[in-house]
């Protein structure tokens, strides 16, 4: 295929390679940047999935498939995944259900949806 310049002249082989050469690196600069401007997006998105971390009360957030009902419950009751008195958690309450089967989140006989067991609500009670 002849390639020309933007006078009309056909490109040697030489200078087609130059244009494809500075193409690519210009696609790979420009990829790059991309990268830049979505990775700490994605960052964001995995931590709020709970993705980032590695302990056993990450992720037991999601409301899927709850009624409205429950999900205001837990927010009513400031369900949080990971307690800020650990002498007050989940699993040393009277209303958590343990996981079972190796799961990460157990259930409440109140709040709705998964609990972590290191979580907390407002309704803790003292295991008796
Ligand atoms: S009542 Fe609150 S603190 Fe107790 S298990 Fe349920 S969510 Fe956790």
């Amino acid at each position: 295929m002849l390639i020309v310049s933007k006078r009309g002249n056909p490109l040697t082989l030489k200078t087609q390679n130059l244009m494809q050469e500075k193409l690519n690196r210009r696609d790979f600069l420009f990829k790059a940047a991309m990268v830049g401007a979505v990775a700490p997006a994605l960052a964001g998105t995995l931590a709020a999935c709970g993705g980032g971390g590695d302990t056993a009360a990450a992720g037991c957030n999601d409301t899927t498939g709850l009624a409205p009902a429950d999900i205001t419950m837990r927010q009513t009751l400031k369900y949080v995944d990971a307690t800020t008195d650990p002498a007050k958690a989940c699993d040393g309450c009277q209303l958590y259900i343990a996981a079972t089967g190796g799961a990460a989140c157990g259930k409440c006989s109140v709040v709705k949806g998964p609990i972590a067991p290191k979580g907390y609500c407002t309704s803790w009670v003292k295991k008796a």
